[in-house]
């Protein structure tokens, strides 16, 4: 568990606002702004924050779905960034993404027998005997019959159809996949059910994960390590037990104080309101981002930027409060 599979430094990704008659760019949208972290060969790493924190546009700009302003990710010790085009196509082999909507990722006009088939073909990979039997295997590895070969994807339930998003990304034997919001378009009871799945997949096939979600529960049942992420920026990191036991950063403990817990001594969190709005990525604040919310905001918080420091057993906190 000590490799490092994949290290994201200083990764950025900033959208043009364009503006005026001439569609001038007159401003940037920071949506990921100055975001590193690394992680380990068969670990599984949260990445957490409220909508539009820029958690999916991360795992989006590791993959180049969307290409990254600045910044290195390192995947197996090549830079993803400065790939061309047939060694990134080589390298998505090895990284894969389950996505939240899994109807809309389906193609509807393609049995699921097709459907996990195409990456193995695209990939080049076995004859087309041994792509049909993978395609069984498949089927088999996340819980669905044999039968379902011939279905399209409309006739699958949204827990269905998950575990089918799910088996395409695993036809190509990948190392790490990155999943985004894969279980928050499902009922809770189909929630658990995929997760334990993942879970189950990643002992047996040794995967990698970055999971990226909203919901702070959903998150700690599935990581060893979480991060907080607010307006684009990576605020906390550190292991599971330490975020939700100790919570450093005043955004965390703001987002795990309304977290229903059920505490057999009744030690229940103080909730802690937000004041305000999220911010605009475009617009957003000076120093740190979140000292318009903050009620521990000091005067050097509105001038200078805290950087993401280790307070102590890699416990990572980006805020004066620590330094
Ligand atoms: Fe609050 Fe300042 Fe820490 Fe930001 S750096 S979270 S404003 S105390």
């Amino acid at each position: 568990m000590d490799q490092q599979l994949l290290t994201v430094n200083h990764l950025k990704k900033y959208f043009p606002i364009k503006g005026g008659i001439l569609g001038r760019e007159v401003g940037q949208c920071k949506a990921v702004d100055d975001v590193s972290f690394s992680v380990k060969k068969g670990e599984t790493l949260g990445l957490v924050g409220e909508s539009g924190c820029g958690k999916s546009t991360t795992g989006r700009a590791i993959l180049r779905l969307i290409e990254p302003t600045a910044g290195q990710v390192m995947f197996q010790g090549k830079d993803v960034t400065q790939m061309t085009d047939d060694q990134l196509r080589r390298a998505r082999r090895d990284m894969q993404m389950v996505f939240q909507d899994p109807f809309a990722s389906l193609n509807p006009r393609h049995s699921v027998g097709r459907i996990l088939e195409e990456p193995m073909i695209v990939h080049q990979i076995g004859s087309s005997k041994e792509r049909k039997e993978r395609v069984m295997h498949l089927l088999d590895v996340v819980g669905l019959d044999a039968s379902h070969v011939r279905r399209y994807p409309h006739q699958f339930s949204g827990g269905q159809r998950q575990r089918i998003g799910i088996a395409r990304a695993l036809a190509v034997h990948p190392q790490l996949i990155i999943a985004d919001e894969p279980v928050s378009a499902l009922d809770v009871s189909v929630q658990s059910q995929v997760l334990n799945l993942m879970q189950d997949l990643q002992k047996e096939f040794d995967l990698t994960y970055i999971f990226i979600a909203h919901d702070l529960g959903v998150v700690k049942h599935i990581s060893d390590r979480v991060g907080v992420m607010y307006l684009g920026r990576l605020v906390e990191l550190t292991n599971k037990d330490k975020l939700y036991d100790n919570p450093k950063h005043p955004y965390t403990q703001a987002l795990l104080s309304a977290v229903p817990t059920i505490d057999p001594d009744g030690d229940r969190r103080e909730r802690i309101i937000l004041q305000g709005d999220v911010p605009s990525p475009a617009n957003a604040p000076a120093g740190c981002a979140f000292h318009t919310r903050c009620s521990h905001a000091m005067e050097i918080c509105r001038a200078v930027r805290p950087a993401l420091q280790d307070t102590g057993s890699e416990h990572f906190v980006a805020c004066h409060l620590y330094n």
